[in-house]
């Protein structure tokens, strides 16, 4: 591999076997840290410099496959893979080759929204009509470009967190409990019907007391003489709990006696079906949870039972705001700092911090922010900050951010933070990204 100049292609320099090899792991995504950043540093040069990378996968005569660097509008270098004209393309089994290929995924699966709030009655178990096939979630199951469809009970939550704005944080609701914030969660069941005229609200159990006497179970068979014809009689269970496993999880651990105590059995949440939660690559975001499930007849008709679950990260036990990873929840703790800073600044604005749950449609196609800092003044957002907390060393997570920036920047100005270099405080990226968003303001108000 080379670095050539734009133009004539004349050669700056040759490259070593070794960052050839880190540039491929890189693509890869099997880079160790020092082959990461040693790509970082060529993809800089190229960027910088104003080269191309001319790579070996292929020549024709004096013709070889190019590759040139973008700087993206979240801040970050990607290498481009031009194919247009008579340019020489890469070779099927050259990383940058697969690198196009995982692009045009990621623009397909950006074309359309995927995150979107559901339509209908506040239901997950359909009716099943006659010679139907039986109804299936798509789970969490994994489509192109990094872009998973929500299962049908994530998306009936992301309902419910958004009518109940838990996923939203204001400096006077930090006093605010976990009960404060359930009780705000039955309030916005008081919208919903699960079927014509069955109000979600009695259909919806926030309290693990209710689950061990049975009293969901009993409740919801109660229930099921008020549904009308076609709707499946169901009802929802929503906890905080701590950890999950495919069969459930557990809603207490038990104790054994002592002296002085008696024994406590453990509690279980258990399904009958499938638990999902959101995983990045092969690892689980850990909890806490809202551990959020649907109750119903079971086909085989062994009673009422827990049928599906599906466990959406939280920020903590005390703030039930979701995250899609542990990096955003570190990032909200430093976010809300920077809020307060802004509270304190600009006192004429309401500010708070807002985490999308749905996605917004611009005019270049749908984006999902992880998260916005807003400051209203007479009911209207005056100031609108876009925050995405980055893995910068991902190439297929990086694909589809190089698609959606762009639409963020529609919203307002984007500010990226580096996922590895803050924590849940203002020092290093959560310092800079506040100190920006703070500077922003000085020159627009
Ligand atoms: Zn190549």
């Amino acid at each position: 591999m080379r670095l050539v100049t734009k133009t004539r292609q004349t050669v700056r320099r040759s490259l070593s076997d070794t960052q050839r090899t880190a540039i491929l792991a890189f693509e890869n995504e099997k880079a160790t840290p020092q082959q990461t950043a040693m790509t970082k540093g060529i993809m800089r040069d190229v960027h910088d410099g104003g080269l191309w990378l001319q790579c070996d996968c292929r020549k024709e005569g004096m013709r070889r496959p190019l590759v040139t660097v973008v700087k993206n509008p979240g801040n970050f270098l990607s290498w481009k893979i031009w194919t247009k004209g008579n340019r020489l393309a890469h070779a099927q089994t050259c990383a940058f080759h697969r690198r196009h290929v995982r692009q045009q995924l990621a623009k397909e699966a950006w074309s359309k929204a995927r995150k979107t709030r559901p339509e209908g009655f506040f239901a997950v178990l359909k009716s099943q009509s006659k010679g139907a096939k039986p109804h299936r979630d798509s789970g969490g199951s994994r489509v192109t470009g990094e872009r998973t469809r929500l299962p049908a009970l994530a998306r009936q939550l992301a309902v419910l967190i958004e009518a109940a704005k838990l996923n939203v944080w204001w400096p006077d609701g930090e006093t605010e409990s976990r009960y404060d914030q359930f009780h705000r969660l039955e309030e916005a069941a008081e919208g919903y019907e699960v079927a014509q005229a069955v109000s979600l609200a009695p259909l919806l159990f926030t309290k693990v007391s209710a689950w061990e006497k049975f009293a969901v179970h009993a409740k919801v068979r109660a229930a099921t003489a008020g549904f009308p014809k076609g709707h499946r009689p169901q009802g929802f269970i929503c906890f905080c709990t701590s950890n999950v496993d495919s069969d459930g999880t557990y809603l207490r651990h038990g104790r054994d006696a002592t002296e002085d105590k008696e024994a406590v059995p453990p509690l279980r949440a258990d399904c009958a079906g499938t638990v999902t939660w959101p995983s990045i690559g092969r690892n689980a975001v850990p909890g806490p949870y809202l551990f959020f499930g649907v109750v119903g007849l079971s086909q085989k008709k062994r009673g009422y039972e827990l049928l599906k679950a599906y466990a959406q990260p939280v920020v903590g036990w005390d703030r039930l705001v979701p995250v899609d990873s542990h990096y955003e929840r570190r990032a909200f703790g430093s976010l809300k700092i920077t809020v307060g800073r802004l509270m304190r600044q600009y006192p004429q604005f309401t500010w708070l911090l807002h985490k999308p749950v749905f996605e917004t449609i611009t005019k270049l196609g749908p984006c999902l922010p992880d998260f916005e800092i807003i400051g209203y003044q007479g009911g209207k957002a005056n100031h609108r900050f876009i925050v995405e907390v980055m893995d910068f060393d991902r190439p297929s997570y990086l694909a589809g951010k190089e698609i959606t920036h762009p639409r963020m920047e529609l919203l307002g100005p984007l500010f990226t933070m580096d996922g590895q270099k803050f924590d849940d405080d203002l020092s290093g990226e959560g310092k800079r990204v506040s100190e920006a968003i703070l500077s922003h303001l000085r020159q627009a108000v």
